[in-house]
């Protein structure tokens, strides 16, 4: 199975809902996307003030862009890093979102009990491991970082820890955080959906917007005429008329296996269903599901021409060859195990690489992503931060630094496909070199980091 959206929406069998707008009509608030942007955004509105008139309207069906294709890893990641918060905010100031990040894994993992979604939660915390000696060097780096945010929870393990944790060939060492679970995305934007519903939320799918304004979200059938509206379209941003080049819309591809067989898990282990990645430039995510399957992702194809999006998630065949060859590096006694389903999905990246959340008071117009892939906790302290905007609150997380950030605009076109698939290849490049042996990261990626302005 190749495309489809994602075998995560799959197994939901989630396809578009048959209310669509159709004409104009009058809202509190409109949000434009029902992915978990949109999602919790609507949740806690609609929990603080039942009142409020709230319309969600959905090019395709909630949970069809990455909410519904994702990795699963709930994180505690402050997209952009630390280090570049405390330049700019201060120490203090990183200190409070990296907490206030850690408490939002809780909070969805409160909130999905609460309202019964099932969502297969399995908080197991995040491994990192290092598989080479350049990756070794870039782990003790790591180590050296999390002593100065030990709020993020990092802690250094041996090779030995490490693969107790879970056996993946070749590790050299390993870090481990215990902020992050395992979730099943689409079960999550279905129990959201179903939460949204039950509160008196409208979600109007198939129904694309082609511009946003001032009180105005314009579709192709009508429009919404509302006080605030929201854009939480993310990797898809860029085909909003006016925002072509506010984020990048990168892809990321990813596989799942069939079952792996009893005998398969006694070598592996992976009984805390830790989310799992490694220390590669070209970056890998993995995670273990309850019906025994493994899921990876990572890069493939980066980004194409134009920032188009979008073909239901079919994926370059040597995508999936090059993921399956990963995963049989990482695991190999899962090379008897078919591979049952790939696909891709975009993200959004702001130049800086650092998301944002935010509502401009005299145009009613807010926003929130750029969260580069590390969105599915993120977009619930977004949604908390757009609730609490609109509400006129001002709370201990409306002056988080992601709060109210501009950045520049990503370059026009051919330079931007030129630089991030020469970002792309440097990095891949310098993977297989750093396979080859060498001690230390290898000056390429260095130079495509400076490139990529991360
Ligand atoms: C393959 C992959 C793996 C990932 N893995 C992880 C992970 O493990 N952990 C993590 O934290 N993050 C991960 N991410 C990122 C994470 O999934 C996203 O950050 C998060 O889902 C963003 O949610 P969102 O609601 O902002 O955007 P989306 O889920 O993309 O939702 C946007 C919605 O807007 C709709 N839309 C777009 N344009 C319009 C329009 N013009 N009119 C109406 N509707 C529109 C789309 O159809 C879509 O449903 C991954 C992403 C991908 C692609």
């Amino acid at each position: 199975m190749n495309g489809h959206v994602s075998h995560w929406i799959r197994e939901i069998d989630a396809g578009p809902g048959t209310d669509t707008l159709d004409g104009s009509i009058d809202a509190d608030v409109a949000i434009v996307g029902a992915g978990y942007t949109g999602l919790w955004t609507a949740y806690y509105l609609a929990e603080a003030d039942p009142s409020l008139r709230i319309v969600l309207l959905e090019e395709r069906f909630a949970g069809y862009g990455a909410s519904g294709r994702n990795g699963g890893w709930l994180t505690n990641t402050i997209t952009g890093g630390q280090d570049g918060y405390a330049a700019t905010h201060g120490r203090e100031a990183v200190v409070r979102f990296q907490l206030a990040l850690n408490d939002t894994v809780d909070e969805v993992i409160r909130v999905a009990e609460r309202e019964g979604m099932d969502a297969e939660v399995h908080k197991g915390g995040s491994l990192l491991v290092a598989l080479n000696r350049a990756q070794l060097g870039r782990a003790r780096a790591l180590e050296r970082h999390a002593r100065r945010w030990p709020e993020e929870g990092y802690v250094a393990l041996t090779a030995g820890q490490a693969r107790e944790r879970v056996n993946v060939a070749g590790t050299l060492a390993g870090l481990w955080q215990p902020h992050c679970a395992r979730i099943h995305p689409a079960k999550l934007v279905a129990g959201l959906v179903a939460a949204v519903r039950r509160r008196g939320v409208r979600l109007l799918e198939g129904t694309r917007v082609e511009r946003i304004e001032p009180h105005r979200a314009i579709a192709e059938r009508g429009e919404v005429r509302a006080s605030v509206v929201i854009r939480a379209t993310e990797g898809f941003t860029a085909n909003l008329k006016g925002e072509h080049r506010t984020w990048m819309p990168l892809n990321s591809s990813m596989i799942i296996t069939e079952p792996l067989p009893d005998a398969a898990w006694a070598e592996i282990g992976w009984a805390e269903f830790d989310t799992l990645e490694d220390l590669s430039h070209v970056y890998a995510y993995s995670q273990r599901t309850p019906d025994g399957r493994i899921a990876i992702g990572g890069r493939g194809k980066p980004y194409r021409y134009g920032s188009r999006t979008d073909n239901d998630g079919s994926t370059a065949a040597s995508t999936v060859r090059d993921l399956t060859a990963l995963l049989h590096s990482w695991f190999p006694t899962a090379r008897s195990t078919p591979i049952a389903h790939a696909w891709s999905g975009v993200l959004g990246v702001p130049r800086n690489w650092r998301a944002t959340v935010g509502l401009d008071r005299t145009t009613g117009i807010g926003w929130a992503g750029g969260y580069v892939g590390t969105g599915v906790a993120a977009t619930n302290l977004a949604g908390r931060t757009l609730a609490d905007l609109v509400l006129h609150r001002s709370t201990a997380i409306t002056d988080l630094p992601w709060v109210d950030q501009r950045t520049r605009r990503w370059e026009v076109e051919p330079l931007r496909w030129v630089a991030a698939h020469g970002i792309y290849g440097a990095y891949g490049l310098a993977d297989r070199i750093e396979a080859r042996g060498g001690a230390r990261t290898s000056a390429i990626a260095r130079i495509a980091d400076l490139i990529a302005g991360r």
